[in-house]
């Protein structure tokens, strides 16, 4: 059974990435169907933080006056060394950041990102929404492309785009990869902020980092709620097994950090972890009238907060070069390929490499933690790259 005649465009996937793709697209006159295998539209209980580059995009979408409603605006991120518990640098994220690049740094809970993204999508009269709809397998048909779900149903579109996360079934399209792991577990959540008898306040983004581990704490809605993420590399993971990275392990690679971080870490969920992946950069991610985005096209660790501002950065290159060239979309998307790869391949990149930078130990750790001493507050040089970058 194909639904409902054939449609403009189908977003595959409603995460953050998806429904912004919708929207920026809607706004640039598009009319976007959109289809989500969960039962609600939802995230999980955490925080996000974004950084400049995807406040341009979320401005440009007209959604800043509600994400403001929900958001903490920290004046600084600080790198604190998780065994000695002193301070390693900051970034100054005041006047001079702002006047920089022009959009302040925020962090806020995932839910309310994604609820601003779903309202505003409710609100767009070209958008229709629909869950329960698990993509099994997409067929491109040259001047289309058909999504066929698990449950029988299938839908056909003049532009189809994947914005399925880390395990994509579109991407299969263009790639025969796999998610790579290497052993790092994350424990996260936030918690009423009054849990905590101390924490590090409504200003600072904090990053401990440690041999093998980092502990990410800062606050999200208004301040009432802080967000803990614990992330550690298991001794006992194995491609071929999930019985590892357990809150035992968690609790035992914790032992070596200072009191502060233990205390903190004896409030965190631990019914649920997640195992941390990535892929590699891949160079093609459209063909004819089909594209992917977010994490679908270029999934990366989390260490530079980078995956859901890549994926709202996508979504408004997307938009424009599709309103362009509407009678020309493998061309779109040929432009949309070409604009994206290489900045998204780059970040991919920089997010390992930094988290190799956190988790060092011994001699490694006293270098970096000497070499980045003398770095100043004030000194943006090596962010302009990534918080700078425009749509
Ligand atoms: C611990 C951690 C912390 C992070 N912190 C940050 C941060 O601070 N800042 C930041 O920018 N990024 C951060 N990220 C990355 C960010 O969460 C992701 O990059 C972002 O959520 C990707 O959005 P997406 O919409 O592309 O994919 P997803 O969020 O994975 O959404 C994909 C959607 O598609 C649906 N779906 C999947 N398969 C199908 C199918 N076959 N059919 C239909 N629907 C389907 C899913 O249910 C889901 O709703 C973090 C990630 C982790 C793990």
């Amino acid at each position: 059974m194909t639904a409902a005649g054939r449609l403009p465009t189908l977003v595959v996937g409603g995460g953050i990435g998806g429904l912004a793709t919708a929207l920026a697209l809607a706004r640039a006159g598009r009319p976007v169907h959109v289809i989500e295998k969960s039962a609600e539209f939802g995230e999980i209980g955490a925080g996000l933080q974004l950084a400049p580059n995807a406040m341009h995009v979320l401005d440009h979408l007209g959604v800043l006056p509600e994400i403001g409603k929900h958001a903490v605006y920290p004046s600084r991120l600080v790198w604190m060394d998780a065994i000695a518990a002193t301070r390693i640098t900051e970034v100054d994220l005041g006047a001079a950041f702002k006047e920089r690049y022009r959009h302040p740094y925020i962090v806020m809970h995932r839910s309310d990102l994604l609820s601003v993204l779903l309202d505003a999508c409710r609100a767009e009269r070209r958008i229709t929404l629909e869950t329960r709809r698990e993509v099994a397998a997409i067929d491109d048909l040259g001047d289309g492309a058909r999504a066929r779900c698990a449950d029988g149903t299938a839908y056909e579109a003049d532009l189809l785009i994947g914005a399925d996360g880390l395990h994509s079934t579109a991407r299969r399209l263009f790639s025969d990869d796999a998610p790579i792991r290497d052993g790092y577990v994350a424990y996260r959540g936030a918690i009423p902020i009054e849990r905590l008898s101390t924490h590090a306040g409504l200003d600072n983004v904090v990053m401990w980092v440690g041999p093998d581990m980092h502990f990410v704490q800062y606050p999200v809605r208004r301040g009432e709620l802080y967000n803990q993420v614990a992330v550690f590399r298991s001794p006992r993971y194995s491609p071929l097994s999930e019985d590892w990275g357990t809150p035992d392990e968690l609790d035992a690679h914790y032992a070596q950090t200072c009191d502060y971080i233990r205390g903190c870490l004896a409030l965190m969920w631990r019914d649920r972890r997640w195992t941390m992946a990535d892929r590699k950069p891949i160079a093609r991610w459209t063909k004819n009238r089909i594209a992917l985005m977010g994490d679908a096209a270029h999934p990366m660790y989390q260490y530079i907060a980078q995956g859901a501002c890549q994926a709202i950065e996508d979504a408004l290159a997307l938009a424009r070069l599709v309103a362009a060239s509407p009678d020309d979309l493998p061309a779109a998307l040929a432009a949309y390929e070409q604009a994206r790869t290489r900045r998204t391949a780059r970040v991919q990149i920089t997010a390992r490499a930094m988290g190799a930078l956190f988790h060092l130990d011994g001699i490694g750790a006293v270098l970096r933690n000497e070499m980045m001493a003398t770095r100043s507050a004030a000194d943006y040089t090596m962010l302009d790259w990534l918080y700078g970058h425009r749509v």
